[in-house]
């Protein structure tokens, strides 16, 4: 058994270039994405560099060894999340790629005419829409978990919801607009027990917890590998085997068939099933690189630090009476959401970049619920686990002096 490193965040800072090359920089846009580690940058530059090729395809020894990282990549991401078999992984270009696929292979399989659906007015854009593209069309009805006063999903209202007995139940681990971690352990019970299958948008609760999808028992668990220090244009589907083999393919072509005829097409066996096309090799080698490394390194030190981090963050903001928090300091994964009182959260944003403190400000692609919490937007600031506490600082001090501007 390999032993966790023990975290610092120095040691764990300087392993991504990003902050040498900016020094000047704040970066709290994190869960936009993340920075890379020096070992995901070496992977990609060592694939293009010395064994590029095409995979699956056999001709010669440099396919078959470019296949071999490849798999080998799909196995760490199983090992990283826990599951049972490798075949289990589905690579995607990310979470919205891996949604789509699931809303688009659900409709005719599992989803009839009269079926629901089953979300909460916490999801990113990326989880409702793929939904609606199909269900107009496909006479498969949408229900919306409501929040409570305080922000919080309405658990109670989530069990009664579930009386409809919907087909499919979608939810975020992790709210990107409020950093609140969602219970879904019970949220995954609760919905199989009235014969759901569980979808999780773990794009932002992957980097939060230690995920054991078997523990979970979630039919599908999704995630995009740059929000994890990996690169952009890979995503990850798992599924259990049998939920998996209800999707239709969302797209066909090369690599995902056993046979084609003008007459009939016979599938692939999973994983290549659902892999149509050349995949983003060098990327999908490269997150299973990261993830491999990011096991072995103390994560519940790093939560712990973001935790700190987050506490420290929200005091300070507390106590500015210019500033309405609309996250909440318990139950949150490191994301402080906030508006200055009468002042637009691009304004702000604005004035933090003129500081060079990197935030998002606007609406995160959540438009339902900010539409719900009745504001038009707000400045989010999120934390990872290379995150100085300096850095918390410099971005207190530059809404301190942006308030004293707009205020
Ligand atoms: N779901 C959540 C909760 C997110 O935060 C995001 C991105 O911010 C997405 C889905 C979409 O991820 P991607 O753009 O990597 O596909």
């Amino acid at each position: 058994m390999t032993l966790a490193v023990a975290f610092n965040v120095e040691t764990f800072r300087q392993q991504f270039p990003f902050f040498q090359a900016n020094p000047n920089w704040v970066y709290l846009d994190n869960a936009a994405t993340s920075h890379k580690p020096q070992i995901m940058l070496d992977s990609l530059q060592h694939f293009y560099a010395s064994a590029n090729s095409n995979i699956h395809r056999g001709a010669h020894s440099l396919g078959d060894q470019a296949t071999q990282l490849y798999e080998q990549a799909r196995q760490h991401v199983a090992d990283f999340i826990g599951a049972e078999q490798a075949e289990q992984i589905i690579f995607t270009s990310g979470t919205t790629a891996a949604l789509n696929q699931l809303a688009f292979g659900l409709m005719g399989t599992v989803l009839q005419p009269g079926d629901r659906i089953l979300l909460t007015t916490l999801e990113h854009h990326a989880n409702i829409v793929p939904w609606q593209l199909h269900c107009q069309s496909k006479g498969v009805v949408l229900d919306v978990v409501p929040l409570t006063v305080d922000h919080q999903l309405d658990m109670a209202a989530f069990s009664r919801l579930l009386q409809h007995q919907p087909k499919v139940v979608s939810f975020c681990h992790v709210s990107n607009v409020l950093g609140q971690v969602l219970p879904v352990a019970d949220m995954v019970q609760q919905a199989q027990a009235v014969g759901a299958l569980t979808v999780i948008d773990g794009a932002q609760g992957i980097l939060h917890d230690t995920i054991d999808v078997q523990q979970l028992n979630t039919d599908f668990y999704v995630f995009s590998g740059h929000k994890i220090y990996g690169p952009t244009g890979v995503g990850v589907l798992y599924g259990k085997t049998k939920a998996l083999e209800c999707l239709t393919p969302l797209l066909g072509g090369g690599e995902m068939i056993q046979h084609v005829s003008f007459d009939h097409t016979r599938y692939h066996q999973l994983p290549f099933r659902l892999e149509a096309g050349t995949s983003a090799i060098a990327e999908v080698i490269a997150l299973g690189t990261t993830l491999h490394w990011l096991a072995k390194q103390d994560r519940t030190g790093m939560r712990q630090h973001k935790q700190q981090l987050l506490q420290h963050g929200w005091q300070q903001l507390e106590a500015m009476p210019q500033l309405e928090l609309l996250s909440s300091a318990t139950n949150n994964a490191g994301i402080i959401t906030f508006n200055v009182r009468g002042e637009h959260p691009t304004d702000v944003a604005t004035l933090l970049n003129e500081q060079k403190i990197a935030v998002r400000a606007g609406q995160h692609c959540a438009m339902p619920l900010f539409a719900n919490i009745h504001h038009p937007g707000a400045v989010r600031l999120s934390l990872a686990a290379y995150t100085t506490q300096a850095e918390v600082d410099a971005a207190i001090n530059a809404i301190r002096m942006a308030v004293e501007l707009l205020c």
